[in-house]
C-alpha cells in the first residue's frame, strides 16, 4: 500500500469491513487500508478492536455499536457519517453476520449516507468450503436456538431446505444439538468445523450419531461451524413409476412412455420399457 494514500481520509459514510475470524493474516488489503484512512470506527468492544488496530499498527476513536445499541446511538453514528468516515465491524468476520450494523445500515441508506462493504472472512462461508458437504445450495440459518422446541423448529425447516443447512453452535451446546440432529436426520452427512483459521483448526464429518458419540467422549473447545448436508433426493419408487407409466400410456406408445418417464424420473429407459410392455398387457 502506497503510504501516500494510506492516510489521505476517505469520503464520509459508511464502511462495513470485514476482519479475521481466528488468523490475522486474512485481513485483507481493503480492511487495511480502510482502518488506516478512517475517521472513527464503530465496534461490538472496544477491546477486541484495540487489539486489531494495534496489530495493524493504527489509532482511531472506537465507537461502541453492540446489540444493546439503542435508537440514540444509532441516530448519533447516523449523523456523524454525514461528516465523517465511520467504519463498521464486528469482534470477528463479516459484519451483520450474526452480529450487529442491520438496522444502523437500513438507518445509514435511509439518511441518505453512502455505504459501501468490503468483504472478506466469514466462518459460515469457510465451514461451507472446508465441509466438502455440496454447496451448490445453502441456507445459513445463524444460532441454533437453546430451547428444545425452537431447536427441534429449526432443525425441522432445514430438513425440509434442499440446501445444505449452515449454523453456528458453542462448544457447550454441540453434543445436544448433535442428538438433535439425530433425532431428525439420522442419515444426512453433518460436518463440525472448529477453529477456523486457528492453530487448532479442524474439520470432522460423519453422521449426527457418529458425531455427538465423538464429541461426548472429546468434548470440543472453541468456536464452531455446524453444517446439514441436504437429504438425498428420494428416488421414485416402483408404485410411483406404475402410475406414471400408466398415465404415459393412456396417450403414448411403450416406447413413447417409457421416454418420457426416464426423462422425468432419470431411470433406465429400457427397463422402464420393459414395465411399459407389461402394464399394457397386463
Ligand atoms: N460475523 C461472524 C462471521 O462472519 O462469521 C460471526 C459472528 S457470531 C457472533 C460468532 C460465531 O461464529 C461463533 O460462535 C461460531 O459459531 C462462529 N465462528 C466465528 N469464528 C469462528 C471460527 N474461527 N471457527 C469456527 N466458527 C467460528
Amino acid at each position: 500500500m502506497d503510504a501516500g494514500v494510506a492516510h489521505q481520509p476517505l469520503q464520509p459514510g459508511l464502511y462495513i469491513v470485514a476482519t479475521p475470524i481466528g488468523n490475522l493474516g486474512d485481513i485483507t488489503m481493503r480492511a487495511a487500508e480502510t482502518l488506516a484512512r478512517c475517521d472513527g470506527v464503530a465496534c461490538e468492544d472496544t477491546r477486541v478492536t484495540g487489539k486489531l488496530m494495534k496489530h495493524l499498527g493504527l489509532s482511531k476513536p472506537l465507537w461502541r455499536y453492540d446489540d444493546h445499541a439503542g435508537e440514540k446511538d444509532r441516530a448519533r453514528l447516523v449523523a456523524a457519517m454525514q461528516e465523517k468516515a465511520v467504519a463498521l465491524v464486528s469482534d470477528a468476520g463479516t459484519p451483520l453476520v450474526s452480529d450487529p450494523g442491520y438496522r444502523l445500515v437500513r438507518d445509514a441508506r435511509a439518511a441518505g449516507v453512502p455505504v459501501t462493504t468490503l468483504p472478506g472472512p466469514c466462518a459460515a462461508i469457510a465451514g461451507l468450503t472446508l465441509s466438502g458437504l455440496p454447496n451448490d445450495r445453502f441456507l445459513f440459518a445463524g444460532f441454533l436456538p437453546n430451547k428444545d422446541k425452537a431447536r427441534r423448529e429449526a432443525l425441522d425447516s432445514a430438513a425440509k431446505a434442499d440446501a445444505t443447512a449452515i449454523f453456528y453452535e458453542t462448544a457447550p451446546r454441540l453434543v445436544k444439538s448433535l442428538e438433535a440432529i439425530d433425532r431428525l436426520m439420522p442419515d444426512r452427512e453433518i460436518a463440525v468445523a472448529r477453529e477456523l483459521t486457528k492453530l487448532h483448526e479442524e474439520c470432522r464429518t460423519g453422521t449426527a450419531a457418529e458425531l455427538a458419540a465423538h464429541f461426548a467422549a472429546h468434548p470440543a473447545k472453541g468456536e464452531i461451524v455446524l453444517l446439514v448436508g441436504p437429504g438425498a433426493s428420494e428416488p421414485a419408487g416402483e408404485h410411483d413409476i406404475d402410475g406414471l407409466l400408466s398415465e404415459a400410456l393412456q396417450s403414448a406408445k411403450p416406447s413413447q412412455a417409457a421416454a418420457q418417464v426416464a426423462k422425468a424420473t432419470g431411470q433406465d429407459r429400457k427397463a422402464l420399457y420393459a414395465r411399459a410392455l407389461e402394464l399394457r398387457s397386463a
